[in-house]
């Protein structure tokens, strides 16, 4: 439970979140990001460097570093992470199809360790490689 107190030293940030975390602090609108969705829970933005057409993140507003640290008690808000997926997906103009990637730890080339779901997508269908994002 330690990843999960907020109150580190010489942070403010509110409990469940990490102060020096970059994805807790685009979800406190301290780091600007190009948003498409936010709400009490879960926060999306634009991927800064995109990996196709359609590229944004969906992360909790709660600090959790990737799945591993994401048991059944999370399953609500672990729902609402691809809940609202295929609505923003089709908001952002991928209305033909999408991708959802979700990377854990260093095999899964996780690169920054705050649970994040990726939603890739375009007019075009994407590659076939899974190792892009
Ligand atoms: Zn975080």
């Amino acid at each position: 439970m330690s990843t999960h107190t907020g109150a580190t030293a010489g942070g403010q940030a509110p409990s469940g979140q990490k102060a020096d975390c970059l994805f807790c602090r685009i979800a406190r609108g301290e780091i600007p990001s190009r948003k498409v969705y936010e709400d009490d829970e879960i926060v999306a933005f634009h991927d800064i460097h995109p990996s196709a057409p359609v590229h944004f993140l969906i992360v909790p507003r709660l600090h959790l570093e990737n799945l591993y640290d994401a048991d059944m008690k999370y399953q609500a808000l672990l729902g609402k992470l691809l809940g609202v997926a295929g609505q923003l997906a089709r908001e952002q103009g991928a209305v033909d199809g999408f991708r959802v990637v979700v990377n854990n730890g260093r095999v899964g080339r996780q690169e920054v360790y705050h649970l994040h779901v990726h939603v890739l997508g375009g007019p075009d269908p994407l590659g076939s490689g899974m190792n892009r994002t």
